[in-house]
């Protein structure tokens, strides 16, 4: 398997070097492509990504993403977003499940899944500014709503075969064409639906997690939802995601590149060790991946944690820790 490494800027730096070396702990034949991309690229030469970057990572099997902070340019496009759509990594997979020992702000007894759509909604790039007026396009079509909904049935499949479906249907006319279309594809592949109101969603999800397993939603609205799900399962520190097309992959932990604690060797490092684990789930690599998350259990409830989960060892006392479990 052939791996663009992009660390990124921030603790991207420091989060993804951790989480390779608990990778190479598995001695797998992996052949990793070093990509210096982001913002510190940006400020060196004037671009964050190059069509030669995009190159490259278009000849490797997926992505392992740190984090990159947003160039201050009123022009700049998202480099996360132009690889989502030059990859066309339309299906955003957060899983959202309480590790064992880490203290939670909400009812512990959930498991769910959040199936945010990637590549269009509010993302879609189609916008307009001018001195006293803004315009953003919210672009929803049938293909994209289609496949995400598919994404998510097969999912829902192979877990409790129970579909939420988040939208602003009620406002919305976009957001009424995709409930259409996901209740549509819901029944063709005979699963059980439901629907929430993407507000109602945000207060119920911290009320009753429990009663949700697989969510299907559009770009936006997955964005907002997941920080809050990072919130109920004990910060952003420790969710992962798995962006995935039908010919590319790309795994990266949901933060962003907190700037408030780069450098000093504190981000948890757990978020880019458990995308490495849904990397090697892609992948096939089951055991591998299993061993991992027992790890990051294990070393959490050994309590050799970071800051952010009331810890003081660093990000390496961590990766170190699940390498010595692993071996
Ligand atoms: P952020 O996720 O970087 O940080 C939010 C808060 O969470 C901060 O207090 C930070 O210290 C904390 N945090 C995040 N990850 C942590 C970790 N691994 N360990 C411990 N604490 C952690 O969000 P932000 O501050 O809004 O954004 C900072 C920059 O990152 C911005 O430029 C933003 O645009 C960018 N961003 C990038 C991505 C990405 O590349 N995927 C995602 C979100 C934000």
């Amino acid at each position: 398997m052939k791996v663009a490494i992009i660390p990124g800027d921030g603790i991207g730096k420091e989060v993804l070097p951790s989480a390779l070396s608990v990778l190479d702990a598995f001695g797998l034949d992996i052949e990793k492509v070093p990509l210096k991309i982001g913002y510190d690229k940006w400020k060196k030469t004037g671009s964050a990504i190059t069509d030669d970057d995009i190159a490259l990572i278009k000849q490797c099997d997926c992505v392992l993403f740190g984090a990159i902070t947003t160039v201050p340019d009123p022009n700049y496009r998202s480099v996360l977003m132009l690889l989502r759509k030059e990859l066309d990594l339309y299906a955003n997979i957060r899983p959202f499940t309480p590790l064992e020992k880490v203290k939670l702000p909400c009812a512990r007894k959930f498991d769910f899944v959040i199936v945010r759509e990637n590549t269009e909604g509010m993302y879609s790039g189609v916008e307009e500014l001018h001195e006293d007026v803004a315009y953003t396009t919210r672009i929803i079509t049938r293909k994209g709503s289609a496949r995400i909904a598919e994404k998510a049935c097969k999912l829902a499949n192979m877990r409790k075969k129970e579909l939420t479906i988040v939208h602003k249907a009620n406002v919305l006319k976009s957001d009424s064409f995709f409930r259409d279309v996901c209740t549509g594809v819901a029944k063709k592949n005979g699963i059980a639906y439901n629907e929430m109101l993407v507000d109602a969603m945000a207060y119920d999800m911290i009320l009753h997690p429990g009663k949700y397993d697989v969510i299907v939603t559009t770009n936006l609205f997955g964005d907002i939802l997941s920080d809050e799900a990072a919130a109920m399962v004990g910060g952003l520190g420790l969710c992962p995601s798995a962006n995935i097309g039908d010919k590319y992959a790309l795994f990266e932990p949901i933060h962003g590149s907190a700037p408030d604690i780069a450098g000093k060797g504190i981000a948890n490092p757990i978020a880019a060790i458990l995308s490495v684990k849904m990397m090697l789930e892609y992948a096939g690599h089951t055991r591998e991946a299993i061993s991992i998350f027992i790890a990051v259990n294990k070393v959490i409830d050994m309590g050799i944690v970071t800051p952010d989960l009331g810890g003081t060892y660093s990000t390496i006392d961590v990766s170190n820790a699940i390498i010595k479990l692993i071996r």
